[in-house]
């Protein structure tokens, strides 16, 4: 079976994103690439129960079927115009609830939370266009332009990433930080304040942070350095399960 890795790295997704809540039945669509060919899900399958030997392979040049049995996702276009326009190892794309909502009432999630430098800071909403059309996938590969994630109008969000597990990790940051902007917006109604941004400075000094103490990763606590604190990394450890990190980029 070819690209059998990446398959069932997709299966193995879309169990994921299922658990979670943000994928229902055959909405969404995942790939992943390898070299000349991509690992796509098939169209009108429930994402969250496909196997492995139902993924399709396809070329990267045309988006001839390479191997599989199943049709390809509808979303060929965007997956094939995305991987042309970047240099993402993964694509994961489903219509999760608050990611949409915002898509219809803004026209991006503005840099409200420190962890969405991971994803090129704000997020912008790509225009609308029917889905499985060149059009749309010239929209999103726009709205993607130094980002990780972008919204879909009236349709859904997408993300990409180095792996396949890292692009569901950018999927989930996106829908965490619309529904993070959402609730301040809900706040806002009632108080008339509008949602803070980070500034340019503060921005700057957060990616220094994350440079120099390794951000999102775990490490052992240091031995004691003689000031009976244990050492300097002990407050940064506890980071570590936010929902991505700016450092891994
Ligand atoms: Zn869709």
């Amino acid at each position: 079976m070819l690209l059998s890795e990446e398959r069932a790295a997709l299966a193995e997704a879309g169990r994921r994103l299922a658990a979670r809540g943000l994928v229902i039945g055959t909405s969404g669509n995942l790939s992943a690439r390898a070299g000349d060919l991509v690992a796509v899900t098939p169209t009108g399958g429930v994402i969250g129960e496909l196997t492995a030997g139902q993924m399709t392979v396809i070329s990267l040049a045309d988006g001839s079927v390479v191997d599989g049995d199943l049709a390809p996702t509808s979303e060929v276009p965007m997956h094939l115009a995305i991987y042309r326009a970047t240099g993402a190892a993964a694509i994961a794309h489903t219509h999760a609830t608050t990611s949409t909502a915002i898509g219809l009432i803004a026209d991006e999630i503005p840099l409200v939370h420190y962890t969405m430098l991971g994803l090129g800071g704000a997020v912008r909403v790509a225009e609308y266009a029917c889905y499985g059309t060149e059009q749309l996938a010239e929209h999103v590969v726009k709205a993607l332009e130094f980002k990780q994630a972008a919204l879909l109008r009236n349709h859904g969000s997408i993300a990409v990433g180095s792996s396949l597990a890292k692009a569901v990790d950018n999927l989930e940051l996106c829908e965490w930080a619309a529904q993070t902007y959402h609730q301040a917006l809900l706040a806002s109604a009632v108080t008339g304040r509008p949602p803070r941004e980070l500034t340019q400075s503060e921005q700057e000094e957060v990616i220094m942070a994350a440079l120099s103490s390794g951000y999102g990763t775990t490490k052992k606590i240091q031995a004691d350095d003689g000031d009976g604190n244990g050492g300097d990394g002990g407050d940064t450890a506890g980071d570590s399960d936010a929902p991505a990190d700016g450092s891994r980029q």
